[in-house]
């Protein structure tokens, strides 16, 4: 049976990008164990749900939404910046190493 999770933090999954805060339903993937154990997701219990009118997709709390919102309004490089390494692809060690560079 389809399993819904609450999203923990920002991640790709299934070719998606998930969003904190974000309901939805674990499609089967290899790493779907590895979603759980590793804190990524959690089991969503149940109960009121928000959805973004922008991308459509469902959040546990109003909070959530409203953030999801005004990353639909950034424009594709802002995003981009945005964005958190997946939980499959690591951060690469180059990008990293400029972050030290300061
Ligand atoms: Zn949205």
């Amino acid at each position: 049976m389809p399993q819904q999770v609450l999203a923990m933090r920002d991640f790709g999954y299934n070719r998606a990008q998930v969003r904190r805060g974000q309901v939805f339903t674990l499609a089967g993937c290899r790493n779907d164990g590895g979603l759980l154990r590793h804190g990524h997701v959690k089991a969503f219990e149940g109960g009121h749900t928000y959805q973004c009118a922008v991308c459509g997709r469902v959040y546990a709390a109003e909070g959530f939404r409203q953030r999801c919102g005004d990353m639909d309004g950034m424009s594709e490089a802002e995003r981009l910046a945005e964005q958190r390494p997946t939980v499959v692809e690591r951060r690469p060690a180059v990008q990293l190493a400029q972050g030290w560079q300061r």
